[in-house]
């Protein structure tokens, strides 16, 4: 049997829609140019290509296409964002604030500040993943120069509340940053509205293609500064040098462009096969729901079980669907999720975590497979867990 299991790990990454794949081909082969190249029509094609991708990203999130940077997904956005932000901005201070569930892409270039003197806040959050909003106020300083805070967490699905904290930020002429990898084409997103200075996106979450992303960069009240982190050919206002990837920029922007079309429908039907989902699994006693059952995305599900072994669980899960374990986003398999733990798990029981990242592809058919055998996972893991129950605790 060569059957793959059913994907359910859209927070990890998400298949390339088909429709974003044919916007994509004719600018490998045919429209190949260099955007940069001023001189002749096959630059300008490019070049043409690139605006309108701009234009779509700015739209999403209520920008003007000239504070939109490319850059190679998320990752590379938040480095820019932080490192950018530090190095222009340390005379005025030198602390930055940031929550404990964030990716690592923000709270790795945080912890490397801080070995260059940087002093870094970084925030607990409430039991269900929501900061505290009291907190974050408590934190602020004089020298406080940036607070980054995500959009949606990738691992909770919880949704931050960007308004407040942009408000708050905007009081204290603080800039403000939010990580919204998971959340563009998902959520609205309003960088106006919401008062964000610096917006992190990429397209792989959202079924486009990966290595491709962006940082939305605030140009007026207050325009924001930035520090380039690769230089080379003056790219992206010298924000980000490097010949600009024309098939991925196109991809982004069609992949973007149907997720605003169809986030409506969507939401509501991820929204009724994760209550499908639930349903089905909370009949078990002992699961519990990670996160803000309100304040998240509508295809996330994440449960802890009680009773039973995180590693046993996902082997247990492996054969019938792919989702990530409590372990999510680290390479070695020993150590619990942080952002489990910040939610005040132990270990164990974060380690005895699924994450569940419903998407575009998949049916009511798939949710009650997946249900069913998660069920039967738990039950004998928990049988065989009694019957061991002396040599194991
Ligand atoms: C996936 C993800 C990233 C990394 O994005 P890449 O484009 O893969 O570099 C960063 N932050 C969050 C919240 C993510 O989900």
């Amino acid at each position: 049997m060569s059957i793959r299991p059913i994907y359910l790990d859209c927070h990890a990454t998400t298949p390339v829609d088909e429709r974003v794949v044919a916007a994509m081909l004719p600018y490998f082969t045919e429209y190949f140019g260099n955007p940069a190249s001023i001189s002749h029509v096959y630059g300008w094609e490019a070049e043409a290509a690139v605006k309108q991708t701009r234009e779509i990203l700015a739209a999403a999130i209520n920008a003007t296409p000239e504070e939109i940077v490319f850059t190679s997904g998320a990752t590379e956005a938040n480095n820019l964002a932080i490192k950018g932000v530090a190095e222009v901005y340390f005379k005025k201070g030198q602390h930055i604030i940031t929550i404990a569930t964030e990716h690592s892409a923000v709270l790795d270039p945080c912890n490397y500040l801080k070995t260059l003197g940087f002093e870094i806040t970084i925030l607990p959050v409430k039991k269900d993943g929501l900061i505290d909003l009291t907190e974050l106020e408590k934190a602020f300083r004089p020298e406080t120069i940036l607070v980054s805070v995500m959009a949606a967490n990738n691992e909770i699905g919880v949704l931050q509340p960007l308004a407040e904290i942009g408000e708050m930020c905007h009081q204290s002429q603080i800039i403000f940053h939010t990580d919204a990898a998971q959340a563009i084409g998902k959520i609205p997103l309003d960088v106006q509205g919401m008062k964000i200075d610096l917006m992190s996106l990429t397209a792989h979450k959202v079924y486009g293609p990966k290595g491709i992303g962006a940082l939305y960069v605030r140009r007026r009240n207050p325009r924001v500064q930035l520090a380039p982190q690769q230089h080379g050919g003056g790219h992206e206002r010298g924000m980000r040098s490097g010949t600009l990837y024309t098939p991925q920029i196109v991809g982004f922007g069609k992949a973007v462009e149907i997720a605003l079309a169809e986030q409506a429908t969507e939401t509501q039907r991820f929204t009724e096969l994760r209550q499908r989902l639930w349903e089905q699994l909370s009949q078990l006693s002992g699961v519990h729901l990670n996160g803000h059952p309100q304040a998240r995305l509508a295809g996330n599900l994440n449960i802890s079980v009680e009773g039973v072994d995180g590693a046993a669980l996902l082997l247990g899960l492996q054969p019938v669907m792919a989702v990530s374990s409590g372990s999510a986003c680290s390479s070695t398999n020993t150590t619990p999720s942080h952002v489990l733990t910040a939610l005040g798990h132990s270990p164990k029981l974060a380690y005895a975590s699924v994450r569940f990242g419903i998407g575009r592809f998949n049916t009511e058919e798939e949710i009650d497979i997946v249900a069913k055998h998660a069920i039967a996972t738990i039950q004998s893991l928990r049988n065989s867990a009694f019957v061991n129950l002396g040599s194991r605790e």
